[in-house]
């Protein structure tokens, strides 16, 4: 999800982005329109005036008043050169005293370059009678093929500067109209302008001064506020300026930066209950599983009670039984000897009766304990009920059976168990019978070992018989 919501924040950006340098060249065409009008309209303005100088010098003051009253709302001074650079005429107050304008740029381009007729556009001066910014629209005054002065047309810096600022550009755009000698003639912005008009130039690196296109993006910090600013410029290569519009990503990546909180804090609320439905799935999942655990435990524990003798800890009859099976197998496997054992304790009624019952049961216990000192590790001890055990022995033939059998037989006889009411003496019958290589199936094998007990009984107790190879339980 996190991906998507980057993703989707990052085209997004990247469209903002390119909407804006859209914008910007849109609203750079509008402008190159409106300056190249402008632009014109002076022109035919000086020329018609030109005209009148030269073949009507007489009568050029209302011509000059004709002209201001159809254009008198764009222009703030006419007025006339002579070759020397001193002005002789403007519409503003008759000319009391000389006034000196040869060191003007926008007069000395003319008077150095007398062969060439073409429209001059200065860059804001101060006006010396009107003491306004303006910006100097000027064409050179020929009498018989020679310079014969300059004709200058005043128009407010604020003229484009006004129009421009009607234009949205947003609180931190702005528009600019500069001369291709990197000096501003107009410009509208929403930041403080450095130098504003006068003496600022602008960096020559600037990529619309450097590439020479005529048509082209911009995007770096700007010289106006040292912010970043994206913009478009177009030039107007014979009129010598070109118009930048430069936008600023406060103001058009406003809405994107809204929609990216939006995305965001969407994304994030998601991800908070995502993360609450995965902390409830593992809280249940833990209680199941160890639901779980726990049954398995009460499983394991009812098996361990099943398969062990409670009073005396050794294998279940039913174990025991299981446990001989896998032993004879196994045996079998492998052709190695098993022995059986059944032990029977003898005139076991009588420490009941002499003792009582909860006497009898200490003994059976500790008879077990008994048994189990003499066994290896390996070796099966089961209670097959009352008084009455088995052994299993694997890989012991008859003779290890006995010596086993004999070993235990002693060892109960010879230490008096220990009880709360002082040593009881114990003998234990023992009947034993082997099966050579496992051959033998469970049930008779156990019988063979049961008759061979009850020779033990029958012979006087407190011994050990072995039931011959292949002798059938009761033979
Ligand atoms: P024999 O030498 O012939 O085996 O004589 P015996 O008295 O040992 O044999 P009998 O089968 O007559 O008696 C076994 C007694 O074992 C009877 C029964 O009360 C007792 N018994 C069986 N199970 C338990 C038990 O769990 N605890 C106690 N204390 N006594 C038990
Ligand atoms: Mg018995
Ligand atoms: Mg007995």
């Amino acid at each position: 999800m996190w991906a998507f919501v980057l993703g989707e924040i990052r085209h997004e950006r990247a469209l903002a982005g390119a909407a804006a340098r859209k914008d910007a060249m849109n609203l750079a065409t509008a402008f190159e329109a409106h300056v190249r009008s402008t632009i014109r309209l002076m022109d035919i303005v000086l020329l018609d005036m030109r005209e009148d100088v030269l073949e009507q010098p007489d009568d050029f003051q209302n011509h000059v008043k004709e002209e201001l009253q159809a254009y008198g709302s764009f222009v703030s001074q006419l007025g006339v050169i002579d070759a020397s650079g001193q002005l002789v005429f403007s519409n503003l107050a008759p000319i009391s005293k000389p006034i000196d304008l040869s060191d003007r740029e926008h007069f000395r381009v003319h008077r150095d370059n007398p062969q060439t007729d073409r429209l001059f556009i200065s860059k804001p001066v101060l006006g010396r009678l009107s003491h306004r910014w303006s910006i100097q629209f000027t064409r050179p005054i020929f009498d018989g093929g020679k310079f014969a002065g300059v004709l200058v047309l005043s128009v407010p810096a604020d003229l484009f500067s006004d129009y421009f600022q009607q234009i949205d550009v947003g609180a931190n755009g702005s528009i600019v109209l500069l001369g291709t000698d990197r000096s501003i003639r107009a410009i509208a912005s929403g930041a403080p302008i450095p130098g504003r008009y006068g003496r600022f130039k602008l960096p020559e690196d600037k990529p619309y001064f450097v590439d020479g296109a005529r048509v082209g993006y911009y995007e770096g910090v700007s010289w106006l506020d040292g912010e970043y600013h994206l913009g478009a410029y177009r030039r107007l290569e014979d009129e010598g300026v070109l118009v930048l519009v430069l936008l600023s990503p406060k103001d058009f990546m406003a809405g994107f930066e809204e929609h990216r909180k939006l995305l965001i804090v969407s994304a994030s609320i998601i991800s908070l209950l995502l993360l609450a439905v995965a902390l409830l799935i593992y809280a249940f999942s833990r209680r199941h599983f160890r639901n779980t655990a726990r049954l398995r435990e009460a499983h394991e524990q009812m098996t361990q009670l099943a398969n062990t003798d409670v009073l005396t800890g050794v294998s279940s009859r039913r174990s025991f039984l299981a446990g001989c099976e896998a032993e004879l197998s196994r045996a079998r496997r492998h052709g190695e000897d098993v022995s059986l054992l059944m032990l029977d304790i003898d005139h076991f009624k009588r420490i009941n009766d002499t003792y009582g019952h909860p006497i009898g049961d200490e003994v059976l216990t500790a008879f077990t304990a008994t048994c189990s000192r003499v066994l290896r590790a390996h070796d099966l001890l089961g209670r097959l009920g009352g008084e009455e055990f088995a052994i299993a022995l694997p890989s012991t033939d008859l003779e290890g059976a006995l010596s086993v059998a004999e070993k235990i037989r002693r060892a109960v006889a010879e230490a008096p168990i220990p009880t709360s009411v002082g040593p009881i003496v114990l003998t234990v019958s023992i009947g034993l019978a082997s099966s050579a290589a496992g051959r033998d199936d469970l049930q008779p094998l156990l019988a063979r070992a049961d008759g061979a007990l009850y020779d033990a009984k029958q012979d006087g107790r407190n011994r050990v018989c072995a039931a011959r190879e292949g002798e059938a339980a009761g033979v």
